[in-house]
């Protein structure tokens, strides 16, 4: 029997965020390409931070709007004024240059409020075909020259340790396109895990495809790696067919097996999954794919579609937010089942939970 939760009030005003954009008055700082979803500000509501698209055509439809008034900036629904929000400013450490040269904000960018994250290898080998994830824009970035296309161990290193003092980061998060060779993917996270760790000893996260070989997951252990991303992003097998080819591929019982070496080596709440809605999956399946990764000790992160401008699905619009809603209450009922909070997260998306309502919504 699960304990069903009421709607929180933050919980159901972040699903709308995330769900519409906001539309802008005024200056602030837009995130546009790097990790995650790729474009936006980063608001805190009442101190949360939320990553609200800024771009897409639907934010530009949004009846929320951002005003900066004598100084403060208000957030408004149509033209009733809610209450102030504030703007995670501009980070001091995108000021710096490395040492061999490349500006600090090329190799990495801050997440939600205290969170680096970068994509270590920019391109991916299925970014040219068809079995391209049809929701990723992971070369989008580096076309424009706003990345480059390897981050080294020695450029994140010091980029960690400068923006840990600069600016507070608290964790690190990293992800990266397939490289075509898992095992060479993961030797060179390794070795950036072990440096940042060394230099800045932040908690580190990864996302990654699943390892057949389970020796691979030791071996980012024993690089220090803290917590663990492996991303199915649907289990409705349909669906996920279409939109993410080479997951589907991959398969649930593959998947499973790298779940559950994670959850021995790394430990409840340190290993997740996205969960995207909006993809055209049913509800039923995310409730489904979120209490079985529950029950492994997967915390299963749902976050809406987030079309990123340029990518396949750019004109694709986010679910609805009674969407939202209704799925963080019933998700938020089955993480208290198994045990799993947010807040026992080390580090990576599910610490920083920016991109999602789902953390207002645990009982
Ligand atoms: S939840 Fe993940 S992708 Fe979203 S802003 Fe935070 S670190 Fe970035």
């Amino acid at each position: 029997m699960r304990k069903k939760n009421k709607v929180p009030v933050w919980g159901e005003i972040i699903a709308e965020l995330l769900t519409q954009g906001v539309r802008i008055k005024g200056d602030i700082t837009k995130r546009k390409g790097g990790a995650g979803p790729s474009e936006g500000c980063t608001l805190l509501v009442n101190e949360i931070p939320v990553n609200v698209p800024v771009d897409g055509s639907y934010a530009k439809q949004s009846s929320y709007v951002v005003k900066k008034i004598n100084g403060i900036f208000f957030l408004f629904r149509g033209d009733i004024k809610l209450f102030s929000v504030g703007m995670v400013p501009r980070p001091k450490f995108y000021d710096y240059v490395t040492s061999d040269g490349i500006a600090y904000d090329k190799i990495a960018l801050l997440h939600g409020k205290d969170c680096l994250a970068t994509t270590v290898f920019q391109k991916c080998i299925y970014w040219n075909s068809d079995k391209r994830c049809k929701f990723c824009g992971i070369e989008l970035s580096l076309n424009s020259k706003r990345t480059t296309a390897v981050k080294t161990p020695a450029q994140l290193a010091e980029v960690a340790g400068t923006a840990k003092e600069t600016d507070g980061i608290g964790h690190v998060v990293m992800t990266t396109g397939c490289t075509g060779s898992l095992k060479h993917t993961i030797r060179h996270l390794c070795d950036c895990i072990y440096e940042i760790k060394a230099f800045s000893g932040l908690p580190v996260h990864v996302q990654i495809e699943p390892p057949n070989d389970p020796s691979l997951l030791n071996e980012l252990k024993d690089a220090g790696l803290d917590t663990i991303g492996l991303h199915i992003e649907s289990f409705d097998e349909e669906i996920l067919a279409k939109m993410a080819p080479i997951k589907s591929e991959i398969g649930l019982k593959w998947y499973t097996k790298a779940w559950e070496v994670s959850v021995d080596l790394f430990g409840k709440n340190q290993v997740s999954s996205f969960l995207i809605v909006g993809l055209g999956e049913t509800k039923r399946s995310i409730i489904k794919g979120a209490e079985y990764l529950a029950k492994l000790g997967v915390y299963p992160f749902v976050v809406p579609l987030r079309p990123i401008p340029g990518s396949l699905m750019e004109n694709a619009k986010p679910p609805e937010s009674s969407v939202m809603v209704e799925l963080c209450q019933e998700v938020g009922s089955i993480l208290h089942k198994y045990n799993l909070s947010s807040k026992q997260n080390k580090a990576g998306c599910v610490r920083c939970g920016a991109c999602s309502a789902l953390p207002e919504f645990e009982i």
